[in-house]
């Protein structure tokens, strides 16, 4: 008897495609999972995400995969191919159609376009590309994409995504090699991954320089807690590349087990864990902070209890930090006071002294935080009790 497959249509694609991609985190959700966004797509699922731009402000995205069929078996991944599940595939055309309709009907600002590698990095990377060519070049879409760059993809194919898109990014997963081999055993961090951000950093700049089109920025992700990683060699690839690859920003998504999987067993992470991270991250990239200034215990991990701003604080700042007359670097190294608050202290203070707290929370200080560093005008600035 021959058995009759029944390709899922585009709207069963897009709740499988759309819902798939949402498993990868990285920004907040803005539509919940279940919510539809238009007549036609009832059974869409969660793919409407914020993503924060260059120059401030966010962005709702379109978040979907190209395909979730993938060669791969990496232990985290709701797509493994170790996994039994319904597998599908999005035309080049189907995808564009689908996400001209939504920009069209206001439902989302740009594309978030990954996906699972099957049957090669390169086929994939030319099917994504197709649906970029087509949104470009047929639909004469000028918005924001982001594209996934695959490892291992050839040279030729990353140079035209960074042509094409406003972002790449490639998720190095794991801090090294050795951690990523415990993740996603096939996998080659230095060349097929490290390598191509390297790349896609070189076109961008050499691109950039000759006046054509490339993309602004370059991101990464890494899974944390699943294999015994510590914060600090997270932060030390994190820190390599900022340095080496101009990294925009890193993303970290605490790792949750995945049912039918190798780690279906493990507990989840806190994702208090990620967060510390992402202020680390803000840390080295925003506030002037070096690598070994990082406040890491024994075991290489960040306190959980406090930002690793205060941790860093409470055993560095023995003076208090006078607001009237501290160079900006300084200010940046007080808890509660970022860069855009520095900026206005600095503005504020030319016009007239800073005398109370009620002025530095005006300007955008979390005051709470700032305070037990303080000194306003010559005197301690006032420090609330905590009542527990
Ligand atoms: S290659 Fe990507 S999609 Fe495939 S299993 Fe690994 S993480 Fe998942």
């Amino acid at each position: 008897m021959t058995a009759i497959v029944i390709e899922p249509d585009v709207q069963q694609k897009l709740g499988i495609l759309g819902g798939e991609a949402s498993d990868e985190l990285t920004d907040v959700p803005t539509v919940p999972a279940t919510q539809s966004i238009q007549q036609g797509l009832r059974h869409a699922t969660g793919f409407i995400y914020n993503a924060q731009q260059e120059g401030g402000g966010t962005t709702r995205l379109f978040k979907v995969l190209q395909t979730n069929a993938c060669r791969y078996a990496c232990k985290y991944c709701f797509t493994s191919c170790a996994i039994k599940r319904q597998r599908t595939t999005f035309k080049p055309d189907e995808l564009a159609t689908t996400f001209v309709s939504l920009n069209q009907r206001k439902q989302v600002d740009g594309l978030f376009l990954s996906s699972g590698i099957v049957p090669d990095a390169d086929t994939t990377m030319e099917k994504m590309l197709a649906t970029v060519e087509r949104l470009r070049l047929r639909e004469g879409y000028t918005g924001y994409i982001h594209l996934k760059l695959i490892p291992g993809a050839s040279y030729d194919l990353v140079e035209r995504a960074v042509e094409l898109a406003d972002r790449v990014s490639l998720n190095l997963e794991a801090p090294n090699q050795q951690r990523l081999s415990e993740l996603a055993p096939e996998k080659e961090f230095d060349g097929a991954m490290w390598g191509r951000m390297r790349w896609a950093r070189e076109m961008m700049n050499r691109r950039r320089a000759e006046g054509k089109p490339a993309a602004r920025s370059l991101t990464t992700q890494f899974v944390v807690g699943a294999v015994g990683e510590s914060d600090r060699e997270l932060l030390a690839t994190v820190e390599r590349a900022h340095r080496e690859l101009g990294l925009w920003r890193a993303y970290f998504s605490a790792f949750h087990p995945i049912e039918r999987s190798p780690l279906a067993e493990q507990p989840a992470e806190d994702p208090t864990r990620a967060l510390r991270l992402y202020q680390s991250d803000f840390m080295l990239r925003d506030y002037g902070f070096r690598y070994d200034e990082l406040p890491f215990d024994e075991k290489g991990l960040l306190p959980r209890d406090k930002t690793p701003k205060q941790a860093w604080a409470d055993h560095h700042l023995h003076e208090p930090v006078e607001i009237n007359r501290a160079a900006r670097h300084m200010l940046l190294r007080v808890p509660g006071i970022g860069p855009k608050s520095a900026d206005k202290i600095i503005a504020a203070r030319r016009q007239a002294r800073l005398r109370d707290m009620a002025q530095l929370k005006a300007l955008g200080v979390t005051t709470g935080w700032a305070a037990p560093y303080l000194l306003l005008d010559g005197r301690r600035a006032p420090v609330q009790l905590a009542l527990w």
